[in-house]
């Protein structure tokens, strides 16, 4: 869709939340789209804005690093920032709003709610970064309040999330649809993240594997058992020495459990690795 007349050729970046809650009050509300994100941005995020600009009159990205959904500082504090290259491509790829904020204009309080999203929260990611999940609930529920999108823009490349938003949505009864996009990947099939810059030569080289084995699975599953197709992915990504899996799981697309057969309409295979320091997720439709 074409960018909201009332502006210019120009994409506005704002620090304040204040600011962009005022300028946003004079565009159309049902036309905005909103594509939330923590920077270091690559092809993926951009195929996430470039399908917000085709579905919207007016489209709001985020980047902000959100301290409460890490759960170990390492990780926040080497978390890859870049700006300006963020700007760049933003402004290429169609945004009109910017909001690139400090941790205090979006937590001008300490955020002390917990959320409870049943089993869904608790597998996965859940348990083995405990804490995230709510971190994610409660930044993308501030900057859903701030923005208040139409539709909301997310990676299938974080599955799990995906199902958290939804779940978060229909908690707090928000209006806003969510439009899932396809996993962006490198030529060799690895799944693009901005923690891929932190890979060192060896690691990246290693990192394709995981794509592949995640299609190798698709084709095991024929002839394997839920629990058996486990232990042949955690062997197989093990065949190299650098990758080491910290899951893997086949759920139902919805429940997020493990599945017991192949019975489910939609079965994903989830998978974390540890590739050095580096903690990489990727998924694939198994069913
Ligand atoms: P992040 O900046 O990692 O929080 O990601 C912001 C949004 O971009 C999330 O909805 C991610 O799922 C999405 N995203 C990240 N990497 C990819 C990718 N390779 N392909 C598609 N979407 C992605």
């Amino acid at each position: 869709m074409p960018r909201n007349p009332i502006l210019e050729e120009k994409m506005n970046v704002f620090t304040s939340v204040a600011a962009l809650r005022a300028e946003l009050a004079k565009v159309d509300a049902p036309g905005i789209g909103f594509v939330p994100t923590m920077g270091a941005l690559h092809a993926g995020h951009r195929s996430l804005v470039e399908r917000a600009r085709q579905e919207n009159t007016t489209v709001v990205v985020s980047v902000f690093v959100n301290p409460t959904q890490f759960n170990d500082p390492n990780d926040l504090r080497h978390y890859p920032r870049t700006p300006e290259a963020d700007a760049r491509l933003l402004e290429e790829a169609g945004a009109d709003y910017v909001l690139m904020p400090s941790a205090e204009e979006i937590y001008p309080e300490p955020d002390t709610r917990q959320f409870d999203f049943g089993q869904i929260d608790k597998v996965m990611e859940g348990a083995t970064r405990p804490g995230h999940f709510n971190g994610v609930a409660q930044v993308v529920s501030r900057l859903f309040d701030i923005v208040k999108p139409a539709r909301a823009y997310f990676g299938e490349k974080d599955f799990q999330q995906i199902a958290v938003i939804r779940a978060m949505i229909a908690q707090l009864r928000l209006p806003i649809e969510i439009v899932e996009c396809p996993i962006v990947r490198d030529k060799d099939g690895l799944a693009l993240s901005s923690r891929n810059q932190l890979l060192d030569t060896a690691h990246r080289a290693a990192a394709p594997h995981i794509y592949a084995t995640l299609r190798a699975a698709v084709e095991r599953s024929h002839s394997l058992s839920p629990a058996e197709l486990e232990t042949w992915v955690i062997a197989q990504i093990e065949l190299n020495p650098l990758l080491k899996t910290i899951y893997y799981h086949s759920v139902d697309a919805t429940s997020l459990q493990k599945v017991a057969d192949w019975s489910s309409p939609r079965i994903q295979g989830c998978i974390a690795v540890q590739a050095g320091s580096v903690r990489l997720i990727d998924n694939i439709r198994i069913r």
